[in-house]
């Protein structure tokens, strides 16, 4: 078991400025509340922490990073708490801890591959500092170590298929490729255990005869280096055993047939000896070139720079080589600040990158900051900031745009689940339906057959879908409800005249009418008398028979009517939109009278189409909602708006020429005014004036607010 001691030394190897006494009193707290606690391995649990902290030392972190490590697993298997560490250790140590402590918790995944790309960016997501993610890894890293321990089958291959999904390509994205070859290999080992020991028996039988022949080879590259005046490093390592598998199952070659399972590589001074070394290898061996990768010219978005050439080697055989500097070795050794984006065997992630651009920045600007810390520091993440991560019950990772509600998730899951949201879950406790989604949240839906959207909805959703949805459902009601309302109108008036309605309805006398009107179904037709666009009566005259004279009267009124109705189309629109509907008869309040920019409502009549009424006005709050109906201001048009304005002040010679010039000079027309005097020497004037919004109405008030010896000066109603 490693000791506390060697993890010290390593960290003040790199940086000798470093807090060890943190590190130091973090060790003793994790062993004091880890007292007791065993390792399925059946050392002390303390082994884990210890073992974690001395990969993040190797790893060259800071102080910070090692004192977290040890203190990793506290939260969740001690009786400590996130203010307890804060208090002893302080806030950055906590915060870190806390972000370890809420991946752990996460539910484990059975990750489809359509799905691990969306689980490994919220994994991400959740931690906003690097250094959550570099602990858990070394922590899956330990744990993997000590797979072999665990007793239950079916669990050890959901820990190693979740470490081969998930962590190693976290691994791999961050650069740290050490970490993607072991973890690989030891889920490979769990996973398929018969074919790992197939290749590493395979890999382990010619090894002396092979370890000739990388020698044969290394001397041949350094040979050929140094007469063109190149000192190099040269090595030749072999693959690990999982990409060996892979490799042997995507070219669907026997192991005996593949020849590079060793990679060699040539480390040198500077980048363009770099490109001289390469040109010597091309001369000696013969490159395939579909193979030849110039990853110094365009780095990896990770940071990994190389060259990677195939060559036909001296037997024959294909030898892949990489080429680097000293620094980019370092870089594809460590890749700790790497980021994240590159998809294996996949193009880059253009957005990824960008977002990643300014880490980029750091790893240049690294040389001026020596300091490890403070080079830390600076690596606090955000890295997905404008989407939440949340969980189905059943553990499916779905991604929205930040600010999204439980609602949102509804409509994203099924648009019926949207529209029969009624309430909803988040980690088990009910939130109102507005609550902001966190990434980490598992939400659940409560669905009920009777429930509907809300226009309230309108104002929290944040995705397209879930808008749309809502908007689609209240246009469908508006013209269901109108349709009702029209076929209620209707069925009196028709009783009226002695009609049959319902029998009517479905004579061909009414498709005559329908033609008239210009519609196609009886449906439009009573939902237009439900708007206030046509009248029972219009309909009525059309299906009663008629006197002579009548009738050429009415062909008149007919003709003049379709004119109108064509004239009509052309004229301005109206002031007010309602949703779903066109050229809809609008009235406006007296009681109120609203003038854009005030929030509004509409109130469907019986036959005289929409009135529109401030939403505060007492007569709106008394409608019926069956009658209700939702609509907006046209910003489009511009037209004036009759207000009432009080202006309360003290009696004086010139003050109504005064107020009615103020009034002109803002642009508004009076319509009507009217002036009170009460007994103390006040006067209480009233006026009606025309304006375009709520903006005009205001100026017009600061305008009056002006005229000397005023009190008050206020919008009023009626
Ligand atoms: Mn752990």
């Amino acid at each position: 078991m490693i000791r506390i001691t060697d993890i010290i030394d390593t960290i003040l190897e790199n940086n000798p400025d470093a807090d060890v006494d943190l590190v130091q009193r973090s060790y003793i707290y994790s062993a004091r509340v880890h007292d007791g606690q065993m390792r399925l391995s059946g050392e002390p649990y303390l082994s884990h922490p210890l073992e974690v902290a001395g990969i993040l030392a190797d790893m060259n972190l800071d102080g910070v990073s090692v004192a977290a490590g040890l203190l990793h697993d506290v939260i969740e298997d001690t009786h400590a708490t996130p203010e307890e560490i804060s208090e002893m250790f302080g806030k950055e140590v906590s915060h870190i801890v806390s972000g370890v402590t809420k991946m752990s918790k996460l539910p484990s995944f059975t990750a489809q591959a359509r799905e691990a790309e969306n689980i490994r960016k919220m994994l991400l997501a959740m931690a906003d500092d690097i250094r959550v993610v570099l602990i858990k890894l070394a922590d899956r890293l330990h744990n993997m170590r000590t797979l072999q321990y665990h007793r239950k089958a079916d669990k050890k291959k959901k820990i190693a298929r979740e470490t081969l999904d998930l962590y190693a390509p976290i691994a791999s994205r961050l650069g740290i490729y050490w970490i993607k070859r072991e973890l690989e290999d030891s889920s490979f080992m769990h996973l398929r255990p018969d074919e790992y020991a197939r290749i590493r028996n395979l890999v382990n039988k010619d090894r002396t005869e092979r370890e000739k022949y990388v020698e044969t080879v290394r001397n041949r590259i350094k040979k050929e280096m140094e007469k063109g005046g190149l000192k190099c490093e040269t090595m030749g390592r072999y693959k690990h055993f999982y990409s060996i598998y892979q490799k042997m199952k995507s070219q669907n070659l026997e192991f005996e047939d593949l020849y590079d399972i060793i990679a060699f590589r040539i480390i040198l001074d500077t980048k363009p000896r770099c490109y001289e070394s390469l040109g010597l290898l091309h001369a000696l061996w013969k490159p395939i070139d579909v193979k030849f990768k110039d990853y110094i010219g365009r780095p990896k978005p990770n940071m990994y720079q190389s060259l990677h050439t195939t060559v036909i080697g001296p037997f024959g055989e294909r030898v892949e080589i990489q080429i680097r500097t000293h620094e980019m070795d370092n870089v594809a050794k460590s890749g700790i600040a790497a980021h994240w984006g590159y998809k294996e065997g996949q193009r880059v992630d253009e957005n990824v990158s960008k977002k990643f651009a300014w880490i980029q920045n750091l790893i240049e600007n690294q040389e001026n900051t020596n300091d490890p810390d403070e080079f830390l520091e600076n690596v606090r993440i955000d890295l997905f900031p404008d989407e939440v991560y949340v969980f189905t019950p059943r553990g499916e990772v779905k991604s929205l745009v930040r600010g999204s509600t439980p609602v949102d998730f509804a409509y994203m899951i099924h648009s019926e689940v949207g529209n029969q949201c009624a309430s909803a879950k988040v980690n088990g406790r009910m939130v109102p339906l507005r609550y902001e989604l966190e990434t980490g949240d598992i939400v659940e839906v409560i669905t009920s057959k009777g429930h509907h959207p809300s226009r309230d909805w309108l104002k929290f959703v944040r995705t397209v879908k879930a808008r749309t949805r809502i908007r689609q459902w209240i246009k469908a009601q508006d013209k269901e409800r109108s349709i009702s309302l029209g076929r209620e109108m209707c069925e009196k008036a028709f009783r009226k005249h002695r009609m049959n309605y319902n029998a009517l309805v479905k004579s061909e006398e009414m498709e005559k009418v329908l033609e008239y009107f210009g519609l196609k179904t009886v449906d439009d037709l009573i939902a237009n008398v439900g708007y206030g666009k046509i009248t029972p009566l219009q309909i009525i005259r059309k299906l009663e028979p008629k006197p002579e004279e009548e009738e050429s009267e009415e062909k008149i009124g007919s003709i003049l009517n379709k004119l109108i109705g064509h004239v009509k189309k052309k004229k301005p629109k109206e002031g007010v939109i309602v949703r779903g509907v066109d050229d809809i008869l609008i009235r406006f309040g007296k009681c109120c009278q609203p003038v854009p920019g005030d929030p509004i409502t509409g109130y469907i009549t019986r036959g005289h189409g929409v009135t529109v009424h401030k939403t505060t006005c007492v007569n709106a709050l008394k409608i019926n909602s069956e009658r209700q109906i939702e609509v907006e201001w046209n910003l489009d048009v511009t037209e004036s708006y009759p207000v009432n304005i009080r202006v309360i002040s003290y009696d004086r010679v010139g003050l109504l020429a005064d107020l009615a010039t103020n009034i002109s000079k803002s642009g508004a027309n009076i319509l009507n005014v009217n002036s009170e005097i009460r007994e103390n020497k006040m006067v209480d004037s009233f006026f009606t004036v025309a304006v375009r919004d709520t903006k005009h109405l205001n100026q017009v008030l600061a305008s009056l607010r002006k005229v000397k010896r005023i009190m008050k000066v206020q919008r009023i109603n009626r």
